[in-house]
């Protein structure tokens, strides 16, 4: 057959008539109970009745099992910066991240352990600030506001031989759509060809204006070379954290953002995840996009084994059936038995998701799903 009765696919549907109407009325198509409508646009309809059945039942389990309340007042207890660094390839991200890190007290105590996990914590003074180490120019756009959505403050490195350039412009970009604040780290000054002056006249272009000229833009004068401002531009991310009153629940699930995760031969999947709020504890059931697990081991950014991670602290973790997706939200919870079912649910989704971007679907095979 090449069409269907409205009435007819009402009943396949298991809905009422009016509601198909309704549907194809909102696609375009005017029909009534007896009217036929082609294969097409049935599966159109058919499509979207069968996508809210699966997003009611997914709601369900996600309300059964993340606890989404909202915190008190008293509640709230003073949380670490998660800080970006962005800027122009060959400003001095890398260089800068790196000056930044040796400067950590307790990793210098520690012994200078560098383990790479994409995010680390230095302590300026008994305060801590988190660094979310981003990739590159080689990263991808959407990876970048990915990041960017996860943070407090994005540090916006400009040479200052070189001055604003196209991946700086992008930056400030995103950084003004994920409503983080800016500050700007005037890299390399150190150059005989240095002109601070002239990055901050270009900022001005871009809604950017220097503190120091009245505006609301820290601008921070460093070198990533020669490690000179460094100590400033920790001092200014707290500065600018103490104003935003930064704050969490720490006694509650945890629940935050997956930074990178990875597959490891010996271990399995391996992920950086970054606690937004509650306390990560060894032990944890939790659900990260299509991953669940129970949090096997827990290790901070410079590579100590930890029982448990307070908010704003980044810790790679093991324990997970598979590797997750930078840019996933995770959430520990209570039921394992519901979690499992939720990523089951949400594994299936993604399939039909990937299937029906591939395929066109007709109602048969569609009917064959359901
Ligand atoms: P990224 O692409 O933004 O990560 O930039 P890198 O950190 O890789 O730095 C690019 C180049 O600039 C490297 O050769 C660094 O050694 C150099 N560089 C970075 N910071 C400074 C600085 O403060 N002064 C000078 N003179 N060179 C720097
Ligand atoms: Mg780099």
């Amino acid at each position: 057959p090449e069409s269907i009765t409205v009435g007819e696919l009402a009943l396949r549907l298991k809905a009422t008539a009016a509601e198909v109407i309704k549907k194809l009325m909102a696609n375009g198509v005017f029909a009534s109970i007896n009217d036929e409508v082609d294969f097409d646009t049935a599966s159109v309809v058919a499509m979207e009745f069968h996508a809210k059945v699966e997003k009611e039942v997914e709601v369900t389990i996600e309300e059964q099992i993340i606890d989404d309340s909202e915190d008190t007042d008293a509640d709230l207890e003073t949380r670490a910066p998660v800080v970006v660094v962005m800027g122009h390839v060959d400003h001095g991200k890398t260089s800068l991240l790196d000056a930044i890190r040796h400067t950590n007290v307790t990793e210098s105590e520690a012994g200078g352990i560098t383990q790479h996990i994409g995010a680390y914590q230095v302590n300026l003074d008994g305060r801590m600030v988190t660094f979310l180490d981003t990739p590159g120019h080689e990263a991808f756009t959407t990876m970048r506001a990915r990041g960017a959505m996860a943070t407090d403050i994005a540090v916006l490195v400009v040479a200052a031989d070189d001055g604003v350039m196209p991946q700086t412009v992008e930056a400030i970009h995103h950084a003004k759509a994920a409503k983080v604040n800016i500050i700007v780290a005037i890299n390399k000054i150190d150059k005989p060809g240095a002109n601070p002056e002239h990055v901050m006249e270009e900022l001005t272009k871009y809604e950017l204006v220097p503190e120091e000229w009245g505006g609301d833009v820290p601008c921070i004068r460093v070198s990533a070379k020669q490690k000179t401002g460094i100590k400033d531009l920790l001092e200014m991310i707290l500065l600018v954290a103490d104003m935003k009153e930064l704050k969490a629940n720490p006694n509650r699930a945890a629940k935050g953002v997956v930074i990178e995760a990875r597959l490891d031969k010996g271990r399995g999947p391996i992920a950086t995840m970054l606690v937004q709020n509650g306390t990560l504890h060894i032990g944890d059931i939790i659900v990260a996009g299509t991953s669940v697990g129970r949090v096997r081991a827990m290790a901070s950014a410079s590579g100590k084994e930890i029982e448990a991670a307070a908010p704003s602290v980044p810790v790679e973790i093991t324990g997970l059936d598979s590797v997750p997706t930078g840019g996933d939200t995770f959430n520990a919870v209570s039921d394992e038995r519901l979690a499992r079912q939720l990523v089951e649910q949400r594994r299936t989704a993604q399939k039909e998701e990937l299937f029906n971007s591939r395929t066109k679907v007709t109602l048969d095979n569609l009917f064959e799903q359901m």
